[in-house]
Order: structure tokens, then sequence, then C-alpha cells
């Protein structure tokens, strides 16, 4: 989300009249969208923006935004501690970078955050606001912004609001309109999007319509958006497991461009812990979903979040989660050690936070096995034929393409000529390790037909 917010204000500001750069020297504008998910970033934005205030001062032209959800949350503490920074913005009002910089040049220093999403969020409506891709054949469509779950470590909903669905013929509406531009990659975006338009339905019940079902709609909308001409893949990130649905897990299996690729976060494998951290569903649940979902869609790849640390995690919970671990098999994992996000109640819980000594030591271990999982998924790819969309060139051997198969796999392949981004190809694959495949180019399938020129910096 964070990322696609970025390529909305990069979007915004060439609009503007910018344009990109890689070299600071030379730069007019730096905007720093922020994430505050992990505690690592608040470090990482204070310390960077100590070291642009000389930056900032060698030219009086020259302006710094710091935007996103560390800057919704910490929006005077970003103030006190950088009082050089000419904009801070926040999570709502994105589509205001530029006023507001324009602003700033009269003004001098603004903080405008908005407190809620309002009703004509421009990530709602983003067809609304330019947008400068990082990707040509790929986009990233916005399906709901917020979240109503209460995870006990989660800034989220502090930073993002309330869950709001979009509406449903809006997002086919910017499906169809990256479809006929070329982009043949779309990527559904929200925090929980299998309560997509929970919302949109009780707020048409409530108008006195009974005829909308209540029924989650999100099955229905990868249905739509994998219909539309042009649409060769569907992605989604992410589901809850709480509400994870077989009709869901149908839609993916009738829908041909939808992905064999379910990021399916467990977070903990005790339920002691998931119940500690308001996660809604137990262990065994989760496990019974994720046997259905790969009994329903074959070749199904399955990608977690784990968290190690989480306050009053015994070592036979954290036993518990490295037993789940291996008996899900995850295809790979975001792993990562618990963090106090002030403001949420784990942060609150300080009495059972754990040593960080046993964090870091828990996370290697569970590392182990999430590792040995991986490879052996990977070794299980070995002499299968697999569709990719080439990426670019491979960053460790330039004579190397890198696609990405339907699994979401990275594959590593040569080629006698170098392929557009975005190119559909057949490769064989040929070895394996944790992080890749390596292959052998069978045949080209399709060529790009994007209009869009392939952006490089990210704002
Ligand atoms: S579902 Fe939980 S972890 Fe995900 S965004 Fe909402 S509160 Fe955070």
């Amino acid at each position: 989300m964070n990322e696609h917010d970025s390529e909305r204000i990069a979007g915004l500001l060439e609009q503007d009249g910018l344009e990109p750069t890689d070299d600071e020297a030379k730069a007019d504008v730096i905007v720093i969208n922020t994430c505050c998910i992990r505690e690592n970033a608040d470090k990482k934005l204070y310390g960077t923006l100590g070291t642009m205030k000389t930056w900032r001062d060698a030219d009086p032209n020259r302006q710094i935004v710091v935007a996103g959800c560390l800057a919704q949350k910490d929006r005077e503490l970003v103030r006190q501690r950088a009082p050089w920074v000419d904009v801070v913005l926040g999570t709502h009002n994105v589509h205001r970078t530029t006023e507001l910089l324009n602003q700033a040049r009269t003004t001098g220093a603004i903080t405008e955050i908005l407190d809620e999403a309002i009703v004509d969020d421009y990530a709602l409506f983003p067809s609304a606001l330019p947008v400068r891709r990082e990707t040509s054949y790929r986009s990233w469509v916005t399906i709901q912004i917020g979240c109503d779950n209460t995870c006990a470590y989660c800034i989220v909903p502090a930073v993002r609001g309330r869950e709001i669905s979009r509406p449903f013929d809006n997002i086919l509406d910017e499906v169809s309109a990256l479809a006929a531009s070329g982009v043949t990659e779309i990527f559904l975006l929200g925090q929980n999007v299998n309560s997509y338009g929970r919302d949109l339905s009780l707020a048409s019940r409530r108008a006195g319509d009974e005829s909308v079902r209540v029924a989650p709609q999100f099955a229905a909308l990868l249905r739509a958006v994998g219909a539309i001409p042009g649409v060769q893949r569907v992605r989604y990130m992410s589901p809850h497991p709480k509400d994870m649905r077989e009709d869901t897990l149908l839609a993916m299996h009738e829908t041909t461009s939808v992905c064999e690729h379910l990021h399916y976060p467990l977070q903990a494998g005790s339920d002691t812990v998931l119940a500690a951290m308001h996660r809604g569903y137990t262990v065994q649940r989760y496990l019974d979903r994720l046997v259905e979902a790969r009994r329903t869609i074959a070749d199904l790849a399955v990608t977690t979040d784990l968290i190690v640390g989480f306050p009053g995690e015994t070592e036979a919970d954290f036993v518990q989660t490295m037993e789940v671990a291996a008996t899900a098999e995850f295809d790979s994992a975001y792993l990562f050690i618990f963090s106090p996000r002030e403001g949420t109640a784990a942060a609150a819980m300080t009495d059972k936070f754990c040593d960080p000594g046993v964090m870091s030591e828990r996370y290697n271990r569970l590392k182990v096995v999430l590792d040995h999982s991986a490879v052996l998924k990977h070794r299980a790819r070995i002499g299968r034929i697999e569709e990719v969309v080439v990426e670019g060139s491979s960053r460790k051997n330039p004579d190397h393409l890198t696609g990405r198969t339907r699994q979401n796999k990275l594959v590593h392949f040569p080629s006698p000529e170098k392929l557009r981004v975005g190119t559909y190809a057949r490769v064989e694959i040929i070895d394996a390790a944790r992080f890749h495949l390596a292959g052998r180019l069978l045949e080209v399938t399709a060529l790009p037909t994007h209009r869009t020129r392939l952006a490089v910096t990210s704002a």
C-alpha cells in the first residue's frame, strides 16, 4: 500500500513538471514516504532527515516532504525533530502533495494530517490521480483502505483508519483501462481483502435495498477482474485467515487468470499466542483452510507472515509455531521479530516482553525450518515447464533475465536476446535455490503491448 502511495506521489510530482532523478544533488524535492509497521522505520527516518538537513540548507529552493503512516502517527514529532521538513502529510491526503509543496513555498513549513479518510479519498477513486508505475506490465489496484480488525501488534488501523471498500464498478473501470493500456497483471490490494464489500453491502441494506447480498463480494470481484480482456494474471494481498471462505478458493480455482499463489498470514502457531494477538482463528482452523485451499487449487504456492517473540510467547508456544510451520510447508515466509508499536495493545504488555536475545535465537531457529521448506518447494519444481513474465535483467548476471512464475517465484535464465519487460515466455526449470529458480528459455509466448514507459525511480 505504501509503495502504491509512492507511485501516486511520483505521478503527482511529474504532472507538476518535476522529473525523477537518482542524483540527490540535482533534486529540487525529496519525498520520504514512510511506513511505520516496524520499529526500524522510525530510527531510519530520523537518521535520514538528520543527514538531509545539509542538503536542504544548501539551496533555499529545495524542499523535503515526509508522507505516509509514520508521518500520520508522529505528526508533531517529525516537526519537532526535523523542523527543516517543508511538508508533513499523512495517509489520507496524498492527493494534496503538490498543493502543499507550492503552498509551503510562500507560507513556510506545513503539517497537514487528516484523521479519517474523506469520502472521495484518492485511494477509493484513484483514477483521478496520476500514477508513475514502477512496473509497466503490472499494476496495483486498491480495492479497500483501512482495517476494522484489532490485531494487538498492528498499527495499521490507527494510521489507515476504518475499513472502506472501493465501489465494485469503479475497480472494474480502472482495471479495464489498465488492461487497455497493456497491463496484463493486476495486483489487488487491501488490508483484509476477504472482507471487501462488507461495508458496501451493509450501507445498501441500511438504505433499504434488501436485494444486496451481505455475503462477502471478494470472490465476485476476483471473477470479474479476472474476466476482463487482456488481464492474464490476478494476484491479491492480503487475505485474513479468519475471513477466508470457500467461495474465494473456488473463484481462484475457476478463474484461469487468478494465479496459484496464496499469501496466508499465520503470525503464530500457538492458540494462546493467536488469542493474545486477537487474530480470531485457531491453528486448527488455519490448517483446515490451508488443506482446503490446496485441495481446491492445484499447484498452489502458499506464503505467510510470522512473528516471533510476541509478548508472553513461551518456549512451548514457539515450538508449536515451528511445528505448524513445518506442517504447513510454506513456499516462503516473511519472518519478523516482534517490535512494539506505540498505541497498540501489544505495546502495553511490557511485563510480558520477551528477552531480545531469546527472540533473535527463536528467529534463527524458525528461519531454519522455513528455509528448509522453501528449498524443498523449489526443488520440487525442477523439470517443470513454467510460464514466466520477464521482469528485467538479472542483478547478479546481466546476461540472464529474471522472470516471475504464476506461483510468484523468481526464475533466472539466459536468453540469446534481451526480451522486453512484460514478455511472457515458457521456461524449463533446471535448478533451484532458496530464493530463486534457474531455468532454460523454451519459447516466447506473448510480447508486451503496454504503451507506458518503464518508470525507474520511486519517490
Ligand atoms: S488484519 Fe490485523 S494485521 Fe492486518 S492490517 Fe488489520 S489489524 Fe493489521
